[in-house]
């Protein structure tokens, strides 16, 4: 197969029949077979000449169109099933790594030391599996800032979430966290109907850049963090009375919000990520 393979509807099918692979929903396969939204995804990552990390190439139809363009790559997949596949496809590639590993259980920053030579940008590049999304790129964000940017294909409901600003309905502590570390857009909005199987959602294309210099900087990021949960605990409650209830002190709560012309009754939608390292450092320099 190698470099004949493109990752089409066909060449999909025909693997799935010709290896007797059965599709896993617990590992969330939903494979994308539609060049145009291949393509689409490996240009919105500008990957030319970069390290790339793929987490779960599955039959391999985007792990093809990161190939023919970046300096190198190494795709994680968990299901012991494709690899032999994988193998096969891409044994022709001298710059493809495959790793039998749950993205979840490895330590990323000793995986790019022993990979790339660090001479080139490393980006990551995929369509994840649905059921980790948020643990993935959580994880990913706090133990690393060697991969630089970040092209992932996700539902579009938490890409919403991601991507939103202030006082809109998406906006919530995952939006603030991630914020935090990188500038996030959504790039490109995907149909459930290119997916084999057909999943019950749409799907979104979202890129997340580290900022080279951040905007937001604080010295307690773990209180940052604990505090972003905690004011999000409850979405209809306001900041005040979800801090209160998970044990801050509610009149330095008051104190800040009147110092920053916030009411009473503000909702943690409200506060922007720099009103949340502001509202960190005065909590914690009380
Ligand atoms: N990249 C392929 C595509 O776009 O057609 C497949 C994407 S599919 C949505 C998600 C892939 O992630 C599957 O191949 C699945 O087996 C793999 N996967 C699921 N959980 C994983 C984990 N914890 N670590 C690594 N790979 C995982």
């Amino acid at each position: 197969m190698s470099k004949n393979f493109t990752g089409t509807m066909e060449s999909i099918t025909r693997l799935l029949k010709t290896n007797d692979f059965f599709i896993k929903k617990k590992f969330g396969q939903n494979f994308i077979t539609d060049q145009n939204v291949l393509k689409g995804i490996v240009d919105a990552a500008d990957i030319e000449d970069c390290d790339v990390i793929e987490i779960g190439p599955g039959l391999g139809s985007l792990t093809v169109h990161i190939l023919e363009k970046a300096h190198s790559l190494v795709s994680y997949e968990i299901d012991n099933d494709l690899i032999p596949i994988l193998t096969d496809l891409f044994k022709d590639y001298d710059n493809f790594t495959l790793v039998n590993q749950d993205i979840l259980s490895v330590n990323i920053d000793e995986e790019i030391k022993s990979h790339f030579d660090g001479k080139h940008k490393i980006c990551l590049v995929a369509n994840l599996p649905y059921y980790i999304t948020t643990p993935i790129i959580l994880k990913l964000l706090s133990e690393t800032d060697k991969i630089r940017s970040y092209t992932m294909m996700m539902q579009e409901e938490v890409a919403d979430r991601i991507c939103s600003k202030p006082s809109v309905k998406d906006y919530n502590s995952l939006s603030v966290c991630i914020q935090y570390r990188a500038h996030a857009s959504k790039v490109l909005r995907i149909s459930r109907n290119i997916f084999i199987p057909r999943p019950n959602v749409d799907s979104a294309v979202i890129r997340l850049d580290l900022y080279d210099e951040s905007p937001y900087k604080t010295k307690y990021e773990e209180y940052f963090f604990k505090l972003i949960r905690d004011a999000f605990c409850q979405r209809r409650k306001t900041l005040v009375n979800n801090l209160k209830q998970t044990g801050y002190d509610k009149e330095r709560v008051l104190a800040f919000l009147h110092e920053n012309n916030f009411n009473d009754a503000v909702r943690s939608e409200q506060l922007s990520v720099q009103d949340f390292v502001k509202l960190t450092e005065f909590l914690q320099e009380a």
